[in-house]
């Protein structure tokens, strides 16, 4: 159908090539960053937590650290890091809760570990929906963060899960990264996930479908085409593109790529073309 291929066409190519670049630029100068990475990045097909890549993470990390970058780490997996440790899935929530209790501070001591290779030392913050609508909170999060950049800690972030029921659940880390992202007033948030960016299509279902290289005016066909091609709803693509987007119209450059880029990190700081960028609104390159 023609129609449809000219469709994904301007999707495709719907934003100024120029625009791509600068914002390519401005991500490359970013010298606060905030990365997000899913459990997926972190885990393997056993729920086990995947030393290989999460060094991975960490070595794209120092990458930053060596530019003299500030990174804020929003990590996920502490259920499913839960689940390999204690070898039992879980059934309900109050279980996932528990898992998560497990797997978090497995996840830490990892991350101890790994960021010591760096001489670099780590801290935990664990949030909640409350921590990011109240003022006061989160003013008190703000300045600890800043004072852990300050002394050259990373701050690794995620969401309190045991404490964190619906009512109060943040729902997922994209949307944490990008209220960190906005908060925290950094000028890059990064998610890094199992595949290569946003796709006209669902790429494990259509071999047809291609990377979207930028979102920006194109936005809505972009939300059409992922609301059509998504079938996870929890944490699938359409959060990441939420999440990116709501960064984006505050004025900061998004990037969602593949965590297992080789040096995804370092190329994003080179203005390489790599994963699907999100043009920032609100004057900076375009309104
Ligand atoms: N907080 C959850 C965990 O660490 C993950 C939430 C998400 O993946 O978005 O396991």
């Amino acid at each position: 159908m023609s129609n449809d291929t000219d469709w994904q066409e301007s999707v495709k190519n719907g934003v100024d090539p120029e625009e791509v670049e600068q914002t390519r630029a401005l991500a490359a100068d970013a010298d606060r960053v905030v990365v997000k990475a899913g459990t997926n990045s972190l885990t393997d097909a056993e729920s086990n937590l995947d030393d290989e890549k999460l060094d991975k993470l960490v070595d794209d990390i120092a990458d930053l650290h060596a530019q003299d970058k500030d990174v804020i780490l929003v990590s996920s997996g502490a259920v499913g890091a839960g689940i390999g440790r204690v070898g039992y899935d879980s059934d309900t929530v109050e279980e996932s809760q528990a898992l998560s209790t497990v797997g978090q501070s497995y996840l830490m001591q990892r991350y101890t570990e790994s960021f010591d290779r760096y001489d670099r030392k780590i801290a935990q913050l664990l949030l909640t929906q409350h921590d990011l609508e109240n003022p006061e909170r989160f003013t008190n999060v703000r300045n600890t963060i800043e004072t852990l950049l300050e002394w050259g800690i990373v701050p690794i972030v995620n969401e309190n899960d045991a404490v964190a029921t619906t009512e109060i659940r943040i729902g997922d880390n994209d949307m944490l990264s990008a209220s960190v992202a906005i908060g925290v007033d950094v000028d890059l948030l990064v998610t890094l996930t199992d595949v290569d960016g946003v796709y006209t299509g669902n790429p494990e279902r259509d071999p047809d479908a291609e990377l979207i290289e930028a979102v920006g005016r194109n936005y809505d066909a972009v939300e059409e085409i992922i609301d059509e091609s998504s079938t996870t709803v929890f944490g699938g693509i359409q959060t990441k593109v939420s999440g990116a987007r709501e960064v984006s119209e505050h004025g900061i450059p998004a990037i969602i790529a593949r965590s297992t880029e080789p040096d995804v990190l370092e190329k994003i700081a080179g203005a390489k073309p790599v994963g699907t960028v999100f043009v920032p609104i609100n004057g900076v390159i375009h309104d």
